[in-house]
C-alpha cells in the first residue's frame, strides 16, 4: 500500500483527500477539533509537495428518505462550511470552501486551485448517492482527481462513493491512491491486534458496553486470537443470565442467551465474567445503590458497574498481559457513581510496563480521554466502528483494501 509520504511528483496535481471532519458541533460552533487536528500531517505533506488539495468528508447524518423540508433542515444543520475557518486557523493558510458537491461551481473552483492551495468541499452526504457508492457520483468526483489519499479511518469500514468508489476508479486508471498518516498509524496498530505474534502473549481483550448482539462477531474473532477475554458492562448480564444467575432488572438480550451460553462453554475458561456488581434501583434518579456479594443481582436492582471483586479479578488478568485490546466501558461511566470499573481498567492498562495497549475507540475512547489516560495507551483509535470491524474481519476494511 502506497503511503502519502511515498506519493511523489504531485506538484500541480489535484489530490482528493478523504478526511474525517465529522466533528461534534452545535449552533455552528465546533465543540472538539480533534478530528481536524488529526488530519493536519497528511494535508501539510501534500501542501509541502505542491499538490492542489481537495478535501472531502461527511458531517452528521442526512436522511434522504425524509421530506424535502426535513432534508433541507438536516443539510443546514450539517453544513461543512463551519470546518473551513477552523482548518484555516490550524493550517495557518487560507482554506477555500465550495458549498456544492457537484456542478460548474465545484469544477471551476477545483480547476482554479494553485499549487499548495486547499479546497474543502461541502458535506459528501448532501449527495444521495454517497452512501450507496453510486457509480455516477464516484465517476464525477474521480473526474477531477489526479490522485487520492484516504485519511478517514473512522469511515474506512464503509464502501461509500468517497471512500471506495473514487479510489476504485482512479486505481483502474493507473492513478496513485494512498493512505494518509492517520490511517497508516491506525492500520499498523490494529493489525498488530489481529496478526498476533508470540511476543505479544498473553493477549487480553476487554469488552464492555451495551449489547452482546453488537459484539458477537468481535467476540468470535477475538476468541480465535486472545488468551483471555474479560467481559464487563451491560453485555455481561446476558452472559450471567445464560449461566443461570439472577440479574434483577439489568439489561439483557434474551435472544442472545443461547449464543452466550455456548460461547462461554466453547471458550473453556478463556472468557472471564464479573463476580460482583454495583447496582441501583433505577437507571436514573435512583434512590439506593448496593454492591452484590456475588454474581447474583437481587430483584428490582439493576447492574450499573462491575464491583470491587471484579475490579481485582480483571486487574490481575490485565497485569499478566503483553498486549491489550479494549472496547466498551465497564459500566454507566457517564454517571459519576458508576465510573469506578471503567477507571480501574484504565488504571490497570496504564500501569503495564512494556505492553502494547490499544483502546478501540467509541465510548471507551471517550472514557480514556475523560479520565486522563489517553497518553498512557500505545494507541487510542479514532474509529470505534472501523476498529471493531477490522478486528472482526481479520484486518480487512473496504476503504483500506481498495487501496491495495
Ligand atoms: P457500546 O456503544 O456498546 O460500547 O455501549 C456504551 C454504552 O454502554 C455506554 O453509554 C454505557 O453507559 C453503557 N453501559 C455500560 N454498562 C452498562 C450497564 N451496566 N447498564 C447500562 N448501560 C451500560
Amino acid at each position: 500500500m502506497l503511503t502519502v509520504k511515498e506519493l511523489n511528483n504531485i506538484e500541480g496535481k489535484v489530490i482528493v483527500v478523504r478526511v474525517d471532519f465529522n466533528v461534534p458541533h452545535k449552533n455552528g460552533v465546533i465543540n472538539d477539533d480533534n478530528r481536524v487536528v488529526a488530519a493536519l500531517p497528511t494535508i501539510k505533506e501534500l501542501i509541502g509537495k505542491g499538490a492542489r488539495v481537495v478535501l472531502m468528508s461527511h458531517l452528521g447524518k442526512i436522511k434522504h428518505k425524509e421530506t424535502p423540508e426535513v432534508i433541507a433542515e438536516q443539510k443546514k444543520k450539517n453544513d461543512m462550511a463551519i470546518v473551513a475557518p477552523c482548518l484555516s486557523n490550524l493550517l495557518g493558510q487560507e482554506v477555500l470552501f465550495c458549498s456544492e458537491t457537484r456542478g460548474e461551481k465545484l469544477l471551476d473552483m477545483v480547476h482554479s486551485l494553485k499549487n499548495g492551495q486547499v479546497l474543502l468541499m461541502q458535506n459528501t452526504r448532501y449527495e444521495k448517492g454517497e452512501e450507496k457508492n453510486d457509480p455516477e457520483l464516484a465517476k464525477l468526483w474521480a473526474s477531477f482527481a489526479d490522485g487520492y489519499v484516504m485519511d478517514a479511518f473512522g469511515s474506512a469500514h464503509r464502501a461509500h462513493a468517497s471512500t471506495y468508489g473514487i479510489p476504485e476508479i482512479l486505481k483502474a486508471e493507473g492513478k496513485p491512491v494512498a493512505v494518509g498518516y492517520l490511517v497508516e498509524k491506525e492500520v499498523s496498530n490494529l493489525t498488530r491486534c489481529v496478526d498476533v505474534k508470540d511476543e505479544d502473549r498473553p493477549y487480553v481483550a476487554i469488552l464492555g458496553g451495551l449489547k452482546v448482539s453488537d459484539k458477537i462477531k468481535v467476540i468470535d474473532s477475538l476468541l480465535k486470537k486472545c488468551d483471555k477475554i474479560l467481559i464487563g458492562g451491560a453485555m455481561a448480564y446476558t452472559f450471567s443470565k445464560a449461566l443461570g444467575h439472577t440479574i434483577g432488572t439489568s439489561p439483557c438480550e434474551d435472544d442472545q442467551l443461547e449464543y452466550a451460553r455456548k460461547c462461554y462453554e466453547d471458550a473453556k475458561g478463556r472468557i472471564v465474567l464479573p463476580v460482583d456488581s454495583k447496582c441501583s434501583d433505577a437507571f436514573e434518579n435512583w434512590t439506593s445503590v448496593i454492591t452484590t456479594m456475588d454474581c447474583n443481582i437481587p430483584e428490582g436492582m439493576e447492574g450499573m458497574d462491575i464491583g470491587p471483586k471484579t475490579i481485582e479479578l480483571f486487574t490481575n488478568e490485565i497485569k499478566k498481559a503483553k498486549m491489550v485490546f479494549w472496547n466498551g466501558p465497564m459500566g454507566v461511566f457517564e454517571q459519576s457513581e458508576f465510573t469506578k470499573g471503567t477507571i480501574a481498567v484504565c488504571e490497570a492498562i496504564a500501569s503495564l510496563k512494556g505492553a502494547f495497549t490499544v483502546c478501540g475507540g467509541g465510548d471507551s475512547a471517550s472514557a480514556v480521554k475523560q479520565f486522563g489516560y489517553k497518553d498512557k495507551f500505545s494507541h487510542v483509535s479514532t474509529g470505534g466502528g472501523a476498529s471493531l470491524e477490522m478486528i472482526e474481519n481479520d484486518g480487512h476494511l473496504p476503504g483500506i483494501d481498495v487501496l491495495k
